[in-house]
């Protein structure tokens, strides 16, 4: 698979390590230079946040991409999905692949579209639907969403960049680059309401 990014200024946002280690080795390999995008305010706890970036960081480094750190602010996000959802029901109510995730997505991706559109990128693309475990088509409608809410404020147009990066063997790379760098792989997606169930926390 050769990539055909719709510009060579690209803002990568990112979801974690795991999920963007194969996409930043392949664009690398075909001369691109990604700006990587870390927003997840997802994420529960600030230390989770910190942790998950911490792993990156060094990876981004030795691939020589620069990683840009939006603003951590969880009661922000919570906040934007709690209205984002019908009246009357609460976070809790879904499952992942839901509502609440699909919220979730477009405030990340709102967030990597304003810095986008403000800093004269050419494309947004994410590793969002990296991982099998999201919709492909929830990420991409909500990246298209995003960058059409921006596009106000950009100097110049700006294009979602829409790719399936689980496929061209990204998928089993994916995988093999988690257990050659032995990377902290996450239990849950992020919020508190992906958390594993114990007795406690049903
Ligand atoms: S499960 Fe993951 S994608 Fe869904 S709302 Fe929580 S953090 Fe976001």
């Amino acid at each position: 698979m050769t990539l055909n990014p719709p510009g060579n200024k690209i803002l990568l946002h990112v979801c974690c390590a795991p999920c963007s280690g194969a996409i930043i080795e392949k664009m690398v390999a075909e001369g691109l230079r990604p700006t990587l995008f870390w927003s997840n305010s997802n994420i529960c706890a600030a230390e989770e946040n910190a942790r998950r970036l911490e792993v990156l960081k060094p990876y981004a480094a030795e691939f020589g991409v620069p990683v840009v750190e939006d603003e951590y602010d969880h009661g922000k996000w919570l906040e934007y999905v709690q209205e984002q959802l019908p009246a009357g029901r609460s976070l809790a109510d879904f499952p992942e692949r839901g509502e609440r995730c699909a919220a979730c997505f477009r405030f990340r991706l709102l967030r990597a579209a304003r810095y986008a559109a403000a800093e004269g990128f050419d494309c947004l693309t994410t590793s969002l639907a990296s991982s099998r475990w999201k919709s492909l088509e929830q990420v991409d409608e909500a990246g298209r969403q995003a960058v059409a809410e921006a596009a106000g404020s950009a100097p110049k147009p700006l294009v979602y960049w829409a790719q399936n990066w689980r496929r061209g063997g990204l998928q089993p790379r994916r995988n093999e680059i988690i257990r050659e760098r032995n990377f902290y792989n996450q239990t849950f997606c992020g919020c508190e309401f992906s958390l594993p169930k114990t007795k406690d926390n049903k």
